[in-house]
């Protein structure tokens, strides 16, 4: 039997139209969420991640502001448009699009965004918060993995969840997730001894490593739910993501393709943490 191709184009959609009817709402309440974009520099992928993003607010109904700042802006100047976006009522969220020219510290460049403002979820406030259980933003693309699983219909209270990678962004964050929807969860990286084991044994399998091939038929129980998060370039040049994807599909229940999958999460996800943002900052539940 072939796995259900879960459809994150799909999924991410929903999550838009729900910002959307948030933000619709805090308007009619004379609210605009606001999203203030900085890039620095000429970095063509990172002008097509903003670039979509500006979409999306635009799709959502939120306001965003763009910053283009030249390659040679200096950390003092960009941490005191931070201050000044920080300082700002119309601004709900701030995001710097990463990476930073190398003269730029991106860690002091993290810090300074408050942490009310931080949609990315990258202050040590917020990723601090994803291991206490606080309030706080969720990370954009580890927030897009559970919201896959759960409306796919997929149960993760009581289920044996394997996650393959520990980075900061991705993997420790989506563990820390799946522990707190109830999964037992299991870290695996690249010291793990006996990986096959480990995730035959598993209901559910998110795959971050940023290598083709990292899961295979043979790994996979059949029945389980596995995420791809990876995004790599085949031979042929080819988007493919870390999971023998046609191999796989043959024994997993559910499954992720890439590219639609996790991919068009992360910025749903974050429209999301906007229209939280601006909720939070005016006191509305
Ligand atoms: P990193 O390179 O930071 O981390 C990769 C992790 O995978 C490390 O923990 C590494 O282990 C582990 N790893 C690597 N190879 C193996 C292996 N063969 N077996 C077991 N573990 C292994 O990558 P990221 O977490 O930043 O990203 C992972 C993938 O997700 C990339 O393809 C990236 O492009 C993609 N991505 C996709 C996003 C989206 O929106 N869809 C957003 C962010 C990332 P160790 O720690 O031991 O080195």
């Amino acid at each position: 039997m072939s796995a259900t191709i879960i459809d994150g184009k799909a999924i991410s959609v929903d999550i838009k139209n729900e910002a959307k009817n948030e933000a619709l709402e805090l308007k009619k309440r004379g609210i605009e969420p606001c999203l203030a974009v900085v890039l620095v520099g000429d970095n063509s992928a990172s002008r097509v991640y903003v670039n979509n993003k500006k979409k999306a607010c635009e799709y959502c109904e939120i306001k965003s502001l763009s910053y283009e700042l030249p390659e040679d802006t200096t950390e003092e100047e960009l941490l005191s448009l931070i201050d000044e976006l920080n300082a700002s009522d119309n601004v709900n969220g701030i995001l710097v699009q990463l990476p930073l020219p190398k003269h730029i510290d991106e860690s002091k460049v993290i810090l300074k965004i408050s942490p009310e403002k931080d949609v990315d979820c990258f202050h040590p406030y917020n990723v601090g918060a994803i291991f206490t259980g606080g309030e706080g933003f969720k990370p954009c693309t580890p927030a897009g993995v559970i919201e896959l699983i759960k409306r796919s219909g997929c149960e993760i209270a009581g289920k044996n969840c394997v996650v393959i990678g520990r980075s900061n962004i991705v993997g420790k964050p989506v563990a820390m997730l799946l522990m707190a929807e109830n999964g037992t969860v299991t870290i695996c990286h690249s010291g793990t001894k006996n990986m096959s084991e480990i995730c035959r044994n598993a209901d559910i399998i998110v795959v971050a490593t940023g290598k083709i091939n990292t899961l295979t038929k043979d790994m996979v129980k059949e029945g389980a739910v596995v995420i791809d998060v990876g995004i790599n370039r085949n031979d042929e040049g080819k988007l493919c993501g870390d999971v023998d994807f046609f191999n796989v599909k043959e024994v997993a229940g559910f499954i992720t393709p890439v590219p639609g999958g996790v991919g068009p999460m992360t910025i749903a996800m974050l429209m999301k943490n906007c229209v939280t943002a601006t909720k939070m900052q005016n006191g509305i539940k």
